[in-house]
């Protein structure tokens, strides 16, 4: 027997929704449908799956859940969230314009600075935490409003709701990279977002072994396009990849919340330390974004950056000395990382004005113990401030 699952809350969907045991078997997981063809009873006479490219049973289930999680009509799932990106990109014309938040994520800015704008797509960047700003920016040309909040790497926070309406009545569509927040804490849809994009690289797949990526919305001739040119254009994902997402999705809720405990608490220990300067994290009630973060998010997630007082090289030191916090580009996994974002994953946005400041290290806080990861930092900031200065 299976229940209606649309009925059902976020936890019992991100179990079920989508992964009915197998109806062959009987198999309470969802196979890994490892095969590129499908056998047809007579010409043109199949079950529903024909070739891998174009469709997959495993792919299907991920895609359902999705769905069902980000509160959209449907789902398409995709071989990392630049090839997800790609594929947006394809709703356009040569002519048309993108408004870009100016901290939007490193590769989506490259692919549209590097490799779009070739193809005569013109954009423009923007403080879309600045309303006004967004208003003044949109252009009768513009067809795509991409946004991303939180954003990378001070964790700003766009409302949502607010760009929304601000485009009613104008042909863009708003698009919300939902990366950091993850469909658990946060669905744009709902808020009036025309469709949602994932790495599920990240916190979907949780683990840190897997790369993919996911668009989702509710229009349906949104839908085609978007099928039509990742099945002309082939960016889909394998079907073992999307296992693994399957796989991390049925926790995410829980992860989700133990990510956000620990973030909020590491981001509490780092604002007392006197070796920190500023923290950055939406929880915070001093945080610019805290009120919006608070009504359009569940929770605040498990990113944190914070700036280390003294100079580039004391904020090096202490990516290297942490123990449990592992000195890795990434994020979304169950353990802790640590970066330092002028260096690594912001180094290409040296000279586009969209640079960070040089002290400024990001955490992607894990699920271990929440005191152990405390005790990491605290000994990893003696390099800045001996131990009997730090609280
Ligand atoms: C990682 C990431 C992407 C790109 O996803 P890949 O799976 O690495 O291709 C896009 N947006 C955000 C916010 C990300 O963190």
């Amino acid at each position: 027997m299976t229940a209606d699952w649309h009925e059902t809350a976020f936890e019992t969907r991100a179990i079920h929704a989508g992964q009915d045991p197998d109806p062959t078997t009987g198999a309470i997981i969802t196979p890994i449908y490892q095969t590129s063809t499908f056998v047809q009873e007579a010409v043109g006479q199949h079950r529903g799956f024909e070739y891998g490219r174009t469709d997959n049973p495993t792919r299907s289930a991920l895609q359902e859940v999705l769905a069902s999680l980000e509160g959209g009509a449907w789902a398409l799932a995709y071989a990392s969230g630049l090839a997800a990106t790609q594929n947006v990109f394809y709703l356009l014309n040569p002519g048309d314009h993108v408004l870009l938040s100016d901290d939007a994520y490193g590769g989506t800015h490259r692919f549209i600075a590097k490799v779009m704008h070739r193809y005569g797509i013109d954009y423009s960047l923007v403080d879309m935490t600045d309303l006004e700003a967004v208003r003044g920016a949109i252009r009768p040309e513009t067809k795509l409003v991409w946004t991303e909040t939180p954003s990378n790497p001070y964790l700003k926070i766009v409302d949502i709701r607010g760009v929304a309406d601000l485009l009613r009545g104008h042909p863009a569509l708003l698009l919300v990279d939902n990366t950091f927040a993850s469909p658990y804490l946060q669905n744009p849809l709902r808020l009036g977002a025309d469709l949602v994009l994932h790495s599920t690289t990240k916190y979907i797949g949780g683990h840190s072994d897997v790369v993919g990526g996911a668009v989702i919305g509710n229009d349906q001739g949104i839908y085609d396009t978007l099928k039509f040119h990742q099945n002309a254009a082939g960016a889909i994902p394998g079907p073992l990849d999307v296992w693994l997402a399957l796989r991390g999705i049925k926790t995410l809720a829980v992860r989700m919340e133990r990510h956000s405990q620990n973030a909020r608490a590491v981001a509490a220990y780092l604002q007392e330390h006197p070796a920190v300067r500023q923290v950055f994290y939406p929880g915070l009630a001093d945080h610019p974004g805290h009120e919006i973060a608070a009504r359009q998010m569940r929770d605040f997630s498990g990113m944190v950056s914070f700036t280390v007082r003294g100079d580039v090289d004391a904020a090096t030191e202490v990516a290297r000395s942490t123990r449990i916090f592992q000195l890795a580009e990434s994020l979304g996994g169950v353990e802790s990382l640590i970066e330092h974002p002028g260096q690594m994953t912001h180094a290409s946005v040296a000279g586009t004005g969209a640079e960070v400041e040089e002290t400024l290290l990001r955490l992607s806080v894990g699920i271990e113990n929440e005191a152990d990861l405390i005790a990491d930092l605290k000994q990893a900031l003696e390099v800045v401030v001996p131990a009997t200065a730090a609280r």
